[in-house]
């Protein structure tokens, strides 16, 4: 028997890493990524435990660790440095869930999965965007703005947060969905050298002002990334980009303004700054389980439930569902069963069966626990850049509870996040 077909739509975090891990179940994958070459690709990603050991499934943890530093501390305080709460608490994560936490640098990220499709032998086509979807009785056809088309068994859309294959799926039911929603918030992100008074720790450090917060992590041993989330009501999309060389100082000066009065590191990493990039940020209405789906295709990672940023959790979401997806596909693989066996899978589930018996419970899992986490980084990101000094004042008194009882709101909130997918 051939491997069967699967067209996979998008080559950011969860695509390369379902075709890894359905190609090792016996399929065979390949890749469409509309970008012509990945390369560059926006600041940073906070792997947490439950994407980490994820990623250890298909052998990637370990390169992502050895970029990094494990985080083994929480650290938030007011915007002068007065400190609010710390708790060593990551430092457990790896002996408590496989796994430690750590940031990545995203473009490091993409193209260690990039060279790890590409050694498995997996098909990955570049500069090939999808336009449109026919399915079949038991097949589908992906068509792409350079004309051509290709059948497969069925298609997996890993297309992120502005997702073609969901927004053609909708279509197909009549429901025309449109841009995703701008939260009201923005970002401002850069890497920087990590300044001396903050070496000592691997923390993740959050300062929270008025109408603004700022988020710092380790991305290597000697480099951080930052982000300063502001509300901004407006949406002003013609200064959301990359700033220009010549624009880096202005950039500087206007964030050192921003934050006088700050706790000093902050403006240290600003002027260390190598690459300033601002944009908004942005979620959408989610879908219920069964807009997940079609007859032939399924949406994963932003794709299904795009994620504002506050939770961290948007990739190790996405890394979840491509390890229950591919959990709940049967194995294909030679040797895995009897070859009848693999053929009566192939007609039975493959072939007659598979949005029943695949891909609803694939969303019905899945479904409940994203859509409450897209809602929790949305109030999350609200909360943090609280405005004026009463909501100022409740959101730092907030913060500091949590840490009360050995951190005990905390815990629970990682427990819940990092126990699974697996433990
Ligand atoms: C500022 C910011 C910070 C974040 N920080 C974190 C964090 O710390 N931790 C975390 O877990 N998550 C974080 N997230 C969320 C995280 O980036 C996403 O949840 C994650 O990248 C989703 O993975 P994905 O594979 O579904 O989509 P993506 O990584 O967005 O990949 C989609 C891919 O599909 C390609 N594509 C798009 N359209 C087409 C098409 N028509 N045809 C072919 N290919 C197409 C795109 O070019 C892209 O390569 C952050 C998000 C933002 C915006």
């Amino acid at each position: 028997m051939a491997p069967p077909t699967v067209l996979i739509i998008g080559c950011g975090v969860a695509g390369p890493f379902l075709a890894i891990l359905l190609k090792r179940k016996g399929y065979q994958p390949i890749v469409f990524e509309k970008v012509r070459e990945l390369g560059n690709a926006g600041a940073s990603l906070m792997i947490m435990s439950n994407g980490l050991k994820v990623f250890d499934l298909i052998g990637v943890a370990d390169a992502i660790k050895a970029e990094s530093l494990p985080l083994t501390t929480l650290w938030d305080a007011k915007a002068s440095g007065e400190v609010l709460g710390q708790s060593n608490l990551p430092s457990t994560f790896a002996d408590t869930y496989r796994q430690p936490a750590t940031g990545i640098r995203r473009t490091t990220l993409n193209l260690l999965l990039k060279r790890k499709v590409l050694e498995e032998g997996i098909e990955l086509r570049e500069g090939w965007a999808l336009v449109d979807i026919q399915e079949h009785e038991d097949s589908v056809t992906a068509t792409f703005s350079n004309g051509q088309s290709v059948t497969g068994l069925f298609l997996v859309g890993c297309d992120g947060i502005k997702s073609a294959s969901r927004a053609i799926l909708q279509r197909q039911r009549g429901v025309e969905e449109g841009l995703p929603s701008y939260t009201g918030l923005t970002q401002t992100a850069f890497l920087s050298e990590t300044p001396a008074t903050l070496e000592a720790t691997a923390a993740m450090r959050n300062w929270y002002g008025d109408g603004v917060h700022v988020i710092a992590y380790p991305v290597g041993p000697k480099t951080t990334s930052w982000a300063l989330t502001q509300r901004e009501t407006q949406e002003r999309e013609e200064t959301w980009r990359p700033f220009t060389g010549d624009e880096m100082d202005t950039q500087r000066e206007a964030l050192c303004k921003l934050l006088d009065g700050w706790d000093a590191s902050i403006a240290q990493g600003v002027r260390a700054a190598e690459r300033i990039i601002k944009f908004g940020l942005f979620d959408r209405e989610e879908l219920r389980p069964e807009e997940w789906f079609s007859r032939r295709c399924v949406l994963v990672g932003d794709a299904a439930h795009p994620t504002s940023p506050h939770l961290g959790q948007g990739a190790n979401q996405a890394m979840e569902d491509c390890y229950h997806l591919s959990t709940m596909l049967p194995d294909l693989s030679p040797g895995s069963q009897h070859e009848d066996d693999i053929n009566k899978s192939l007609e039975d589930v493959l072939r007659n069966n598979l949005a029943e018996s695949v891909f609803r419970p694939f969303a019905e899992k899945r479904q409940p626990r994203t859509s409450t986490l897209v809602k929790g980084a949305r109030a999350l990101g609200e909360m943090r850049v609280a405005v004026g000094s009463d909501k100022g004042r409740e959101r730092d008194e907030a913060v500091s509870r949590s840490y009360e009882g050995d951190a005990a709101a905390i815990v629970a909130k990682f427990e819940n996040l990092l126990r699974q997918p697996f433990n």
